[in-house]
């Protein structure tokens, strides 16, 4: 790597501390030695991302990097998370999303909660799973029709949710169900949180889970959910009871999807680094007509491009990273971020998968686990049509009907 020396292993002047250097080279030793081997040999059979993994990234702190220190977390910022991501996601994406489940969870907890759970999330302990979208409602999230119903002192829960990731392995479910019954004039009112503690491992009677049959993103499964009649204690509501703001719920859901849209961007970039690193190693040993295959122009620029790619996709991650931390409005930056990110990482990934030919193509290669993951960072947390439609939005507002 030491063509890339001083290019990829900084953290550029703006943004830079020592603490901060600190931070990524100690993320990119641990996930080059520790979480790379375990993503070359786990993914091919879809294997789950062991304990003793996870084990060691909770011993770095990672699962809690978000989390305030007097909650047992490390405090640090929305910079540092996306520093760690990157490096983590450059190895597995799967890795690089686990630290999510504990970071980025406990934005509805109350006081009590907080007390409760963060400390255990900090430490990889208590780590949950996410239940928004549904069979008929994906990008359009005002259209959920799973139902919570308070009946005496318990929420009855009833409907169907997708993609629900790591379901299984949670300790808890974050789901998002209508308090009040769909009214198609008011769309908004009434989306409401829900705290599901469970058992890790299991599903609690009442609720059904189906595993997804997925192209990537492995090391974790993916589940339909169905409940019926399942419930909760009726101080089990997170954020969305705003008596005065009936859409609290739904403004808050949508405005937690912004860290976690900087969160992708930086996943994106990972996977697109690990592209570009392997291509680079990749075409200095192949040899074609007598020659290293990377001295040949069409190569070179390609690696030439997928380079300033990934700089500009890391360079507008990091500005919305600045801009989260500063407390600064960032819903379109994140959108930005997240949108030239996740396509820059298809188009790099496919250029890997290019560069290294036929090898490019077998499962004996990392370079096709980057382009399979890096197609979903297009999908989830919106896609890329949705943060266009987010960011020209702002630039030309839509009329009032
Ligand atoms: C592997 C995986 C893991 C996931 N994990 C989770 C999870 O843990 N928890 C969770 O809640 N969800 C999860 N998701 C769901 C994910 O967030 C949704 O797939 C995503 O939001 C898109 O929704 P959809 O699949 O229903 O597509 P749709 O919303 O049906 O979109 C289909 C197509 O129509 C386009 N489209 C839709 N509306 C518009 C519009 N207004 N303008 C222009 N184009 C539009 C979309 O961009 C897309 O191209 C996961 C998904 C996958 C694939």
């Amino acid at each position: 790597m030491s063509g890339l020396r001083g290019i990829l292993e900084r953290v550029p002047a703006a943004y830079y501390s020592e603490e901060r250097q600190a931070i990524l080279e100690t993320a990119r030793e641990f996930a080059m030695n520790e979480v790379l081997p375990v993503a070359n040999e786990l993914d091919p059979v879809q294997g789950e991302i062991p304990m003793t993994l996870r084990d060691k990234m909770a011993e770095l702190g990672y699962f809690g990097i978000l989390i305030p220190q007097d909650y047992g977390g490390l405090g640090l910022g929305t910079f540092e998370y996306v520093l760690v991501t990157e490096e983590l996601a450059r190895a597995w994406m799967s890795v690089a999303s686990i630290i999510a489940r504990g970071n980025g969870l406990g934005g509805g907890f109350s006081e009590e909660h907080r007390r409760a759970m963060l400390p255990q999330m900090a430490k990889g302990e208590c780590l949950g799973a996410f239940a928004l979208s549904e069979p008929g409602a994906g990008s359009d999230i005002a259209s959920i029709r799973c139902r919570a119903e308070l009946v005496g002192d318990q929420w009855v829960i009833n409907g169907q949710k997708m993609w629900c990731t790591f379901a299984d392995g949670a300790d808890f479910i974050i789901l998002v169900a209508r308090a009040t019954p769909y009214d198609p004039d008011h769309r908004h009112a009434g989306i409401t949180q829900f705290l599901i503690p469970k058992e890790r491992g299991k599903f609690p009677p009442g609720i059904e889970g189906t595993p997804m049959r997925k192209i990537g993103y492995h090391g974790w499964k993916t589940w339909e959910l169905s409940f019926n009649d399942f419930r909760i204690p009726k101080a089990n509501v997170l954020i969305g009871r705003d008596e005065d703001d009936t859409s609290a719920g739904f403004k808050r859901t949508a405005s937690w999807l912004s860290v976690a849209r900087i969160h992708t961007a930086a996943r994106a970039v990972g996977l697109a680094r690990g592209a570009l690193e392997d291509s680079v190693a990749y075409a200095q040993a192949r040899e074609q007509f007598g020659r290293p295959i990377g001295d040949f122009q069409a190569i070179r620029f390609k690696i030439a491009w997928m380079a300033t790619e990934i700089e500009a996709a890391r360079n507008l991650t990091y500005a919305a990273a600045d801009n989260a931390d500063r407390g600064r409005r960032n819903d379109v930056e994140a959108s930005m971020a997240k949108l030239f990110a996740s396509e820059m990482a298809e188009k790099v990934t496919s250029e890997g998968i290019q560069i290294h030919g036929g090898a490019g193509y077998t499962s004996e290669c990392a370079a096709e686990r980057y382009w399979r993951d890096a197609r979903l960072t297009k999908i989830f947390e919106g896609t890329s049509e949705i943060q266009q439609r987010i960011i020209s939005d702002a630039y030309l507002p839509r009329p009032k009907k």
